[in-house]
């Protein structure tokens, strides 16, 4: 038996390798978090057999990047990416290798490899460690080293030097003080990376328990300015009154405080301000202002998110969220304040901006905000979301059919006339009957015409 836990199916699937003369190996990931005493996440197998002759020995193989000699397994409902050994080539355009080739052993495969936990493989089925740069050591540390000369590794691919400040946030390891020199240096080859790969990175990075770890490592190695000069930007601009924070400082904080799990408002929450050092003036008392931020910051963040290539539905949610960030709740406000408030967030977006005001929150205070600060504002939405039905048109106890019975021709004037309904009965539900509705209509309709 083998010390760690290897899903049986992956063992299966080793012996088969065995079973035709192949060696095979548990390697990336998974190996590390081994390691490191946590489950494995995928299961991903480095071989000397080539991509074809795994092809023969399963029933079930996709050839999911046959270029780079991967094949992905599918054996008892999981899916086992199999990489033939292989060394790369040096990556001229900082995009991708321009040749790769196969190699032939284990220890030829780990050497491209970039960091020393990385560059871990198990044999399979015995469970036989490799281990040439003393990856097990560092993991143990808690430490990110490049295999090799950094500056050489960063050479051949810029992404490493994000790939190294992703896992540092991502695992909560520390990056080898050489390994960290060497990142300001590779930033002009980091330039060059496609923005798909770097976006991968930063979705990596906002799924964190931590990403203002990472953005904190990518400003002090430049490559904040790189990738998001809008949010340098926000360095150093101070905001007085309630604020303790630069508006840097605050985005990052209330970025920490989104849920994790939630991409959009981690979005979200990083971006809300990023207008602020744009707009910021001083008004006659001499404190700052930062009027329509919330306009200037939506605009910026569909231009970050574009260039970054976030898919068009990410964007739409951000920027909504950003764009309706800014409300002031009291406990004066009416029902139908609440209810106008609903209908403009939508209540598709309501929870978010529920979240992302939390997070704004925790990040002006640094820190868990008093108790009951956001809660009434919760508790009052939620209670009027229970109560009325009505927060949109189709929720009308009428509809265009009942309203053209009465002699209300379709188009702009029904329209007109139902927009009106609605905005009866966001003021007092109660009206929201057939008989009352019809009857305004009908007032409606004669004076209009
Ligand atoms: P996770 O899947 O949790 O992000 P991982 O270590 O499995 O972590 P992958 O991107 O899946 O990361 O890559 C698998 C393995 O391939 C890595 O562990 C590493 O050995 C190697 N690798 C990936 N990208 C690079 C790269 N740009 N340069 C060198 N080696 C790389
Ligand atoms: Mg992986």
């Amino acid at each position: 038996m083998g010390k760690f836990h290897i899903h049986p199916a992956v063992l299966e699937v080793a012996r088969i390798f065995k079973q035709h003369h192949k060696e095979v190996y548990l390697v990336g990931g998974a190996v590390r978090d081994l390691v490191r005493g946590k489950d494995a996440k995928d299961w991903d197998l480095a071989t000397n057999a080539k991509p074809e002759e795994v092809q023969a020995m399963f029933r079930r193989v996709i050839p999911t990047g046959i270029k780079h000699g991967t094949v992905t397994i599918l054996y008892r409902g999981l899916s086992i990416e199999t990489t033939t050994f292989r060394t790369e080539g040096t990556y001229s355009d900082g995009r991708r290798p321009d040749t790769i080739r196969f190699a032939n052993t284990i220890e030829e495969d780990l050497s491209r490899r970039d960091f020393t936990m990385n560059a871990l493989a198990l044999e399979l089925p015995e469970q036989r460690l490799v281990d040439p740069y003393d990856g097990q050591a560092d993991i143990k540390k808690r430490i990110i080293r490049c295999v090799g000369e950094a500056a050489e590794r960063f050479s051949e691919d810029g992404l490493r030097p994000l790939r190294a400040i992703r896992f540092a946030a991502q695992l909560q390891f520390s990056i080898e003080p050489n390994t960290l020199a060497a990142i300001p240096l590779a930033l002009p080859i980091t330039a060059k990376v496609a923005i798909e790969r770097v976006r991968d990175e930063l979705d990596k990075i906002l799924g964190s328990e931590q990403p203002s770890q990472a953005f904190r490592l990518m400003e002090a190695t430049g490559m904040l300015s790189l990738f998001l000069p809008e949010l340098q930007a926000c360095r150093n601009v101070e905001q007085k009154g309630f604020h303790q924070f630069d508006v840097l400082d605050h985005l990052l904080l209330s970025c920490d405080a989104a849920p994790r799990d939630k991409l959009v408002v981690r979005l979200a929450a990083l971006l809300h301000d990023i207008g602020k050092p744009a707009v910021r003036a001083k008004d006659e008392l001499g404190i700052w202002t930062f009027y329509r931020h919330e306009e200037v910051s939506t605009n910026m963040a569909r231009d970050i998110l574009s260039r970054l290539k976030y898919p068009n539905a990410v964007i739409d949610q951000v920027c909504h969220l950003i764009s309706v960030h800014m409300f002031h709740y009291n406990d004066s406000w009416t029902d139908a304040a609440v209810r106008r408030f609903i209908v403009r967030v939508g209540e598709a977006a309501l929870e978010d901006l529920l979240d992302l005001r939390r997070a704004d929150t925790w990040g002006t205070f640094g820190k868990e905000p008093p108790a009951g600060l956001n809660q009434p504002l919760v508790d009052r939405v939620h209670r009027v979301l229970a109560k009325d039905k009505a927060l949109s048109i189709k929720d009308l106890a009428v509809n265009g059919e009942d309203l053209a019975q009465l002699g209300i021709p379709r188009g702009p004037v029904m329209g007109r006339i139902l927009k009106e309904l609605f905005e009866t009965v966001l003021d007092d539900p109660g009206q929201n009957t057939k008989e009352t509705l019809l009857r305004i209509a009908q007032r409606l309709h004669e004076k209009l015409t």
